[in-house]
């Protein structure tokens, strides 16, 4: 039998590049000579995309972001290629099973969760869009922690990602630049300023590309990592100083470690403000050698370069941007902060006060001399504007200024992004609304033109097609393919809602799904599940705001009512968790153990066995969620209304025929008018609601006249799920008497009648058959592609 020329390849890289015979090749030697071999048309693509931009002077997009979570990249690649078969069927003459391989790809969890995912969506979009883009983030060497789950307690374990290398990746020893801390700023004759800083290291470009859909343009996703000047410095090493003479070369390596694992609490570590500065300076200066490189005028970079902030991460880079316009390439200041803000744009993703980053003075000034200088210069200009605007009082001038003075000094990094930015999005409407009126109502009435509204979006390429192609194929077999290349073309599936048999066949595929996830988790957990029960899910960051503990208190309830009432008609229900919490967030913690502890007691009860299951799913990343999003029934989305800012596994879970169970929140209400409001099941306060109710809330008073909560509150809290540790949970439930700064027990009863409207739904196939159908007819709007259009429009003036 001949071999194809593609299996040549592929043994021909595994032995020449790899250096392994194909008789003693293990599996990751196949992947990684899959990837080499598929990375050459990739290659090909890139330099061609990189070349056509340049040959058309063409605008781009740097995209800063602290996080990418990007996940495996083989699928995606081999989809958006349009090579899976091909490459399937070459490994399989080859004995190899593609799916095997990819399997054990390793994850990249570059980032925390929705932020991080959001990143790696808008990548890709970007790619499939044809618009020449680059990401900019740091090379985690571990990443995100690997959650495992200890006698129900999470346990963080270091990511080890690249243990077998990266296929993926390019080094460029050529785009490396210096990154400098603490110091001095000397003026020197002629009024110039500069900076000395006392410390440096060099951050190195490492490339990986990013394939748009169609393959028909290859990006940049270009993460920093980080080395010493001199790897060893001979002289101490000589005079017996070892460690010391590795010691640049260990606050290096220290610097790219770990991604600080927190996505809503200010870090607080002088660690991570280092790592901000040095991926925003390090991405400033290749924007700035690029642009000069190839247009030879720094004033003209706004026409020429958009660059967007996600988050406040990298609003350090505002000040770099300066310091480098400033001190390097003599603009004077009016005109830098021109350029500055003429190039910047800024994403907003929260509220919450806890989590708005802020810098001790003395820390910032201490690491950054200069940067410090210029925010104070900033800071003036601001100031004075603001005074000469009407209607801005005194203490709106202290809600505008950059230092915050209540207490200890601190440089407020959302305020200097918003300063630096022609403009600051939210990532749904409600969101951006607020934003008007809450953070940000002083800096919007100085400035009413600069807030807008980017509502966030989800590939569909990730979400749908590669973690659904049974539901793909139904959609193309009903509709015709043409979704595949504009996801608005979903909404041809609505009038199929209405036809049994496509209502079957959709049945049949998301019962495929189940079994596929049921089998997975029985593989890793041991625990069985029914297929045929409704799968309940809430997966996503542990966190009070986003209120698993009102999704436990719920099940708790309804265990009690099982047990109490077994002869009425009880729809089975399996009751999904996962998601990790930030090591230093005890009660986030806590709530995982509580999930394992009522997992524990209910899954062993025989009084409701067939009827309820609870299972918290270990390490939830980007690969566990392609595996859970196909296999939902219904999708948890029940953070207090005000607080989740967007959100996008509500979208992931829609787009694959979940329904929603939901408060008014994020981009929930979005999703409501594209589905309809028959189609989704809302409950709870609104955000109005909420910050009304916030000013007189008692919530023992609404504990007590609501005995399911009352009850499922003192079972918890007397030990029932913790015999070992009666008191574990006194503390956690005790404290929602007092201070219930989530409003469990103002929705509660809402949240409880609006799952049994579930049940009532789900005893109707038919029913539920065509809401769900009718999610995913009203989800194209969702796509990434969308979204992306929007921000090219609106930020960054690009084509
Ligand atoms: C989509 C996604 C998230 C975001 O989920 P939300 O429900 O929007 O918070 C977090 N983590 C992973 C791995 C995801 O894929």
């Amino acid at each position: 039998m001949t071999q194809s020329p593609l299996a040549a390849q592929i043994v021909d890289t595994l032995k020449h590049r790899i250096g392994k015979d194909e008789r003693a090749a293990h599996p990751h030697d196949w992947l990684a000579a899959t990837i080499l071999t598929l990375r050459n048309d990739i290659i090909d693509r890139w330099m061609e995309s990189t070349r056509a931009a340049h040959a058309a002077g063409a605008k781009r997009v740097y995209y800063l972001s602290l996080e990418f979570l990007i996940g495996r990249l083989l699928r995606d690649a081999l989809a958006n290629l349009g090579r899976d078969s091909e490459v399937r069927d070459a490994l399989e003459e080859l004995g190899i099973e593609l799916a095997a391989i990819e399997a054990i790809e390793p994850d990249a969890a570059l980032g925390n969760g929705g932020l991080g995912r959001l990143a790696a969506c808008f990548m890709e979009s970007l790619a499939s869009l044809d618009l020449p883009a680059y990401g900019y983030g740091i090379r985690y060497v571990n990443g995100m922690f690997r959650q495992r789950i200890d006698d129900g307690w999470q346990v963080e374990l270091p990511e080890t990602w690249l243990a077998h290398g990266n296929p993926w990746e390019f080094e460029r020893r050529e785009s490396a630049y210096l990154v400098g801390f603490g110091g001095e700023v000397v003026s020197e004759d002629g009024g110039r300023v500069h900076w000395k800083p006392a410390e440096g290291l060099e951050a190195m470009a490492v490339d990986t590309p990013v394939v748009g859909w169609r393959g028909r343009r290859v990006n940049t996703l270009r993460l920093w990592t980080a080395r010493a000047f001199d790897p060893i410095r001979l002289d101490r090493f000589n005079a017996g100083d070892h460690q010391g003479a590795l010691a640049g070369q260990v606050a290096a390596e220290t610097l790219v470690r770990v991604l600080y694992p927190a996505d809503s609490t200010p870090a607080g570590q002088e660690l991570r403000l280092r790592q901000e500065y040095f991926f925003s300076s390090a991405s400033i200066q290749d924007i700035v050698r690029r642009h000069m490189q190839y247009f030879g005028d720094i004033t003209t970079l706004p026409e020429k370069a958009a660059i967007q902030l996600n988050d406040t991460h990298p609003a350090v880079a505002v000040a770099e941007l300066m310091r480098l316009l400033v001190d390097h390439h003599d603009v004077a200041f009016d005109e830098a902060w021109d350029i500055a803000r003429a190039t910047f744009g800024y994403t907003n993703h929260t509220l919450l006060p806890e989590a708005l980053e802020s810098w001790p003075l003395p820390l910032f000034e201490r690491l950054l001399p200069r940067h410090m200088q210029l925010v104070y210069a900033i800071n003036a200009k601001l100031l004075k504007e603001a005074r000469e605007t009407p209607g801005i009082d005194d203490r709106a001038i202290t809600a505008i200024s950059l230092i915050d003075e209540g207490g200890e000094r601190r440089v407020r990094m959302a305020n200097l992004a918003f300063a630096g930015a022609h403009s600051i999005n939210g990532v749904a409407a409600l969101h951006t609304e607020l934003m008007k009126k809450t953070v940000f109502a002083d800096l919007h009435r100085l400035y009413p033109d600069r807030i807008n509204n980017k509502t966030n979006g989800i590939t569909p390429r990730r979400w749908l097609h590669e973690c659904n192609p049974g539901l793909t194929a139904l959609i193309a077999d009903g509709i015709g393919p043409a979704f595949k290349d504009d996801a608005a073309k979903l909404s041809r599936l609505a009038p199929l809602a209405d036809d049994p048999s496509f209502r079957e066949r959709f049945a049949a595929v998301k019962r495929a799904n189940k079994v596929a996830l049921a089998d997975h988790i029985r593989a890793e957990t041991g625990l069985s599940l029914d297929p045929d029960a409704l799968f309940d899910v809430q997966v996503k960051r542990i966190h009070e705001y986003k209120r698993q503990l009102l999704n436990l208190l719920e099940t708790v309830a309804l265990y009690d009512q099982i047990r109490s009432h077994p002869e009425r008609d009880w729809v089975p229900r399996v009751k999904l968790f996962a998601g990790k919490a930030a090591p230093s967030y005890w009660n986030a913690k806590l709530i995982i153990k509580l999930a394992n502890d009522i997992a524990r007691r209910i899954n062993g009860d025989p009084a409701v066995q067939g009827l309820l299951k609870v299972a918290f799913l270990p390490n939830y990343n980007v690969s566990l969620a392609e595996r859970i999003m196909p296999a939902a029934d219904l999708s948890e989305q029940i953070s207090t209304a005000g607080m989740e800012a967007s959100g996008t596994g509500n979208m992931k879970l829609a787009l694959n025929g979940a329904l929603t169970i939901g408060t008014l929140d994020g981009a929930n209400i979005e999703i409501k008018d594209r589905v309809g409001d028959e189609n989704i099941v809302i409950f709870g306060l609104t955000a109005d609601q909420v910050a009304e109710r916030a000013r007189n809330y008692h919530p023992r008073e609404m504990i007590e006249r609501c005995p399911a909560l009352a009850q499922a509150l003192s079972a918890i809290a007397s030990g029932v799920f913790s015999p070992d540790d009666p008191g574990r949970y006194a503390g956690l439930v005790g404290e929602l008497y007092d201070h219930d700064r989530f409003f469990l027990a103002a929705d509660f009863e809402s949240y409880a009648a609006a799952q049994r409207e579930v049940d009532r739904r789900w005893r109707d196939p038919a029913g539920w058959g065509a809401a769900a159908i009718r999610n995913v007819a009203g989800m194209g709007w969702f796509s990434s592609d969308r979204t992306i259009r929007e921000y090219a429009r609106d930020i960054w003036h690009v084509a």
